[in-house]
């Protein structure tokens, strides 16, 4: 968030450092000017100026025989002799200077005018060179001042200073933020709080102190902070956590205090501190290290801050974190951060709501199916969401198009999920062409037949890492899995190395990614959600957690046995759906991309034969996979968490890789 400091360090230098030349040059001339006041004698006029202005001096070196000439000649005016020369003022105007190391020839200078060979001229020798009352710094010199300089103004920052406020009337309001509903309505007491602090503490209420936004990255906490400041119409002042932690032990605590003074002396305020688990956790080891001991001291400056807060004073500290659980408990009891917000990824509502906004900035051509967009970015962030927009506008320019039309946002979005189109087609051979077309025709058909979600596209344009990809994405955002779903998800990864076995009899390379993502499924089931198919409920994780060392090789026996179980359905719905794997990969080999449509088509024909045909037709295993689509056991138990991680990538897309 604070991304101000860096950036004006150089500047902040800069400056300290000229301040400080500009002040030793005042210093040094002032103390020539008032140390040694002028006496209105020639010499002295003479020395006067050779000491400020000893250039007019040195610019011309004089030989040893024009200064003989000069004073035989009686034409000098006055003379200097300095430690490293004569400084000489000649009668018609000149002023030279003749370099004289050793002292001969003042020596001899002197010589001449003790003989009389000269009229008496004003001559006075120097203790040192008045070259040096016109300082010329060294390169030596040069980097102590700056270094000195450096020194300071790092001082004055790492002692607090560098925070910056945002004003109140540039801030967005809630509307500028899409979606984060729930969001919205949690900040609701703490807005009432903020736009009239006074009022709310005579209520007898106990004000919020601190909110703690958590969620994913990219999901707007930052955005939300601010628009709760615009729309309360308060002071915003941004850190991150990182900014407490400081070269030298004791900094951090003050710049904790220096932020709240600061938010204190623009309350009502809101204090914004981003990556809050960065301020680390306090450790309770005796002999734990100075870093320790520094970290400890910030949080515990920022909880005394908490604590301390007048009620009325109308200052709210709001912490964002991805890693709420590494945030220190202490920060979260009650009193302190004690309001916990959840930012949720946007669903499909704000997905579309979000694609409008930004679209509305830049020169569209026809109509967007902003629906359409929002399904197709199932799991991105408003983040990322802003990058595919951006992306759709940058291929129109690489396009030299004068307008952004539908298929550059799809294109873009297929860039932001699967990588940009490789130039390898070439490098394909026919056999390996057909192979492709094969496998995710299969992939398709499987994800179709089973419903594991809408079937967008197919292609065999190789993308990324991949050679091929079908594209499935879900109709809403799911937050829990059923275990139906997640085998039939399996089988849908599994669909291409077996649609390879059915139509060459012999099976490639080209499934690795597929059987990884699938036995990722079947282990986190079996291993951590209690949806094996023997009925174990025991989680490896507690474990872990308990520093048992975990045996896992039961765990990978019954993820084996899952897959073949899964494996066996998947052969079994592609034999029945022969007719659709030819047909989709012939259209395949002859576009090379088809629509999800023409998937729905012919999978849809070829159910229809089948149920005309009869059930004694139908194998068990696929009819029940047919019926478990429409129809989902009430029983079967829900699953969340550490599965919906482990399944996001597989979700959308699967890829047969190089
Ligand atoms: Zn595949």
């Amino acid at each position: 968030m604070n991304k101000l400091i860096p950036q004006k360090r150089w500047q902040q230098l800069l400056l300290g450092a000229a301040v400080l030349l500009i002040g030793f040059l005042g210093l040094h001339f002032s103390a020539k000017l008032f140390l040694e006041p002028a006496r209105p004698t020639a010499l002295n006029a003479m020395l006067q100026q050779m000491r400020n202005h000893s250039g007019a001096w040195t610019r011309t070196e004089g030989d040893v025989s024009i200064l003989i000439l000069d004073m035989q000649k009686n034409s000098v005016a006055g003379m200097a002799i300095a430690p490293s020369g004569i400084f000489v003022s000649a009668k018609d105007g000149r002023k030279y200077f003749v370099a004289d190391y050793h002292g001969k020839f003042s020596e001899l200078a002197l010589a001449l005018y003790h003989k009389g060979q000269t009229d008496a001229f004003p001559l006075a020798v120097l203790a040192k060179d008045p070259a040096d009352a016109f300082w010329r710094p060294d390169a030596g010199t040069i980097l102590t001042i700056l270094f000195l300089a450096a020194f300071v103004v790092y001082g004055f920052r790492v002692r607090g200073g560098g925070f910056k406020f945002s004003k109140k009337d540039t801030l967005v309001t809630f509307d500028d933020v899409i979606g984060v509903h729930e969001a919205k309505a949690a900040l609701g007491d703490i807005m009432a709080y903020l736009k009239d602090p006074k009022g709310f503490t005579e209520l007898g209420a106990r004000p919020p102190k601190g909110v703690l936004l958590s969620g994913p990255p990219g999901t707007g906490k930052t955005q939300l902070a601010k628009a709760l400041a615009g729309e309360c119409k308060v002071n915003f002042i941004p850190a991150t956590g990182g900014d407490f932690s400081a070269m030298f032990l004791g900094v951090g605590a003050m710049r904790v205090k220096s932020l709240f003074r600061k938010a204190r002396k623009n309350a009502p305020c809101i204090i914004f501190i981003d990556e809050v688990d960065g301020i680390g956790r306090r450790t309770t080891t005796e002999n734990g290290g100075p870093s320790e001991a520094e970290g400890n001291r910030i949080i515990n400056q920022i909880l005394a801050e908490i604590d301390g807060f007048d009620t009325s004073s109308g200052v709210i500290v709001i912490g964002a974190t991805n890693f709420p659980d590494a945030v220190d408990p202490a920060l979260l009891r009650e009193g302190r951060f004690d309001r916990k917000i959840y930012i949720k990824l946007p669903d499909v509502t704000d997905r579309e709501a979000l694609f409008q906004l930004y679209a509305k900035k830049l020169q569209t051509h026809g109509d967007l199916d902003f629906n359409q967009l929002a399904r197709l970015t199932t799991g991105l962030t408003p983040a990322a969401i802003a990058y595919v927009v951006n992306h759709a506008a940058l291929i129109s320019a690489r396009g030299q198009e004068k307008h952004i039309p539908m298929a550059n946002f799809l294109e873009a979005i297929e860039v932001c999920r699967m990588g940009e189109v490789n130039g390898s087609a070439t490098a394909l051979t026919e056999a390996e062409r057909e192979r492709i077309a094969v496998h995710e025709a299969g992939h398709a058909i499987v994800a179709q037949v089973l419903g594991v979600g809408r079937v967008e596209k197919v292609t065999i344009l190789p993308r990324g890492g991949a050679l091929g990809v079908t594209l499935v994405t879900q109709k809403e955002d799911k937050q829990l899995h059923l275990k139906s779903e997640l085998e039939n998800r399996i089988q849908m990864l599994l669909g291409g190395r077996t649609a390879e076995i059915l139509t060459y009899a012999d099976a490639s390379s080209g499934a690795a990614s597929d059987l990884k993502e699938a036995s990722k499924i079947a282990l986190t089931m079996v291993a951590n959600l209690g949806l094996g198919d023997q009925g174990t409920l025991f989680n490896l994780e507690a474990l872990a957690a308990l520093n048992v060392p975990p045996d896992t090789s039961k765990a990978v026996a019954e993820a084996e046995a899952l897959l073949a179980t899964q494996n066996a359905h998947c052969f079994a719905l592609l034999r029945d759906y022969d007719a659709a794997l030819k047909e989709l990969t012939g259209k395949l080999l002859e576009r090379e991309t088809i629509d999800g449509i023409e998937v729905v088509q012919a999978v849809a024909d070829v159910r229809m034969r089948l149920e005309v045909a009869g059930g004694d037709r139908r194998s068990a295993n696929s009819a029940m996979r047919v019926t478990n689509q429409t129809q989902l056991p009430q029983d079967i138990p829900c699953v969340s968490g550490a599965c919906a991680d482990a399944l996001q990538d597989s979700l959308s897309a699967t890829q047969q890789p190089a």
